[in-house]
């Protein structure tokens, strides 16, 4: 069973079976064995965020969130609209800078670094609409998106070196695109135009990969062939995945982050918060999976 210990601030501390559940909804139980100092936990996590605060006009889009990425780990983000999932993701990337809080991937510290220099650091965003080049072939994308992180280095009419294209060809072989390689993408799939898309974030080579709902308005088949994609991206990169699709979640998920009214109101199993009374409130009576 999973240990529930109080948070703020919150400490996985040593305990694999570690999950956090607001203070708001649980009586808080300090565990003296899993606590670790700060320094600790910055070693200890991908990605690390503590106490985040984001106002808007007086409104709190963020209030004090803390959340940890293991390196390597898949985590799914639900929570119901306005919650704070957006801003979230807007704060890892350097777009919007938090009034309050600490932000650091690896040591590179979030809130003191622009948003091109946290995105050549390693940290890749796919926002929900794909942004494909149409008139462009599939394999022309992604040579694209790997000069675009080159652009110091050389200028965008070099053509690519023998490992760049191996490189290239093997993120087309893990998205599934390989037999479209000279296709043009305007012709592609709403899925297939999705994949492509995680394809040309993955010609960067990113660490941690923030996906805003890959799946809305995809088939059940290309749902499916999104999952196993993810899956096997899972070790290599560290993936925040933003979702709607409860079922989707469910067949990705290792661990369930809730947001609601801009910080953590659970954290667990999908089994677990689904079952959290705070979270089904949170989606007042609508279906958490
Ligand atoms: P989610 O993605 O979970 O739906 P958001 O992060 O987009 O939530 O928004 C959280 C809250 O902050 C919402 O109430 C939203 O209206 C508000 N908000 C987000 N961005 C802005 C902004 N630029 N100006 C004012 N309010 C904002
Ligand atoms: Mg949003």
């Amino acid at each position: 069973m999973a240990k529930i210990i109080a948070a703020p601030p919150v400490n996985p501390g040593l305990d694999p079976n570690y999950r956090i559940v607001s203070p708001k909804h649980s009586k808080p139980k300090l565990d003296l064995t899993t606590w670790e100092t700060k320094s600790q936990r910055k070693l200890r996590y991908v990605l690390f965020l503590e106490e985040l605060s984001v106002s808007f006009e007086g409104f709190k889009a963020l209030d004090g969130l803390t959340m940890y990425l293991t390196d390597g780990e898949l985590r799914c983000v639900i929570g119901p609209n306005g919650a704070g999932k957006t801003t979230l993701m807007d704060v890892i990337t350097g777009h919007t800078k938090p009034d309050t809080g600490e932000a650091w991937y690896m040591d590179i510290n979030l809130l003191e670094n622009d948003e091109v220099f946290i995105a050549r650091s390693g940290i890749g965003r796919k926002f929900q609409k794909p942004s494909v080049f149409d008139s462009l072939s599939v394999f022309q994308n992604l040579e694209l998106s790997l000069k675009a992180k080159k652009t110091v280095l050389r200028t965008l009419t070099a053509s690519l070196g023998q490992s760049d294209r191996d490189r290239l060809s093997f993120v087309l072989e893990t998205v599934g695109l390989t037999n479209e390689r000279a296709s043009q993408a305007g012709t592609l799939s709403h899925g297939q135009k999705q994949w492509l898309e995680i394809g040309m974030l993955l010609a960067q080579e990113p660490k941690i990969l923030l996906l805003d709902e890959p799946v809305a308005g995809m088939t059940p088949g290309e749902i499916e062939r999104t999952t196993e994609l993810l899956l096997s991206l899972e070790g290599t990169h560290s993936i925040i995945l933003v979702e709607h699709d409860m079922e989707f979640v469910r067949s990705v998920a290792r661990t369930v982050t809730v947001l609601h009214q801009g910080s953590v109101l659970a954290e667990g199993t999908m089994d677990e918060v689904a079952a959290h009374p705070g979270v089904i409130e949170a989606y007042l009576g609508g279906t958490v999976c």
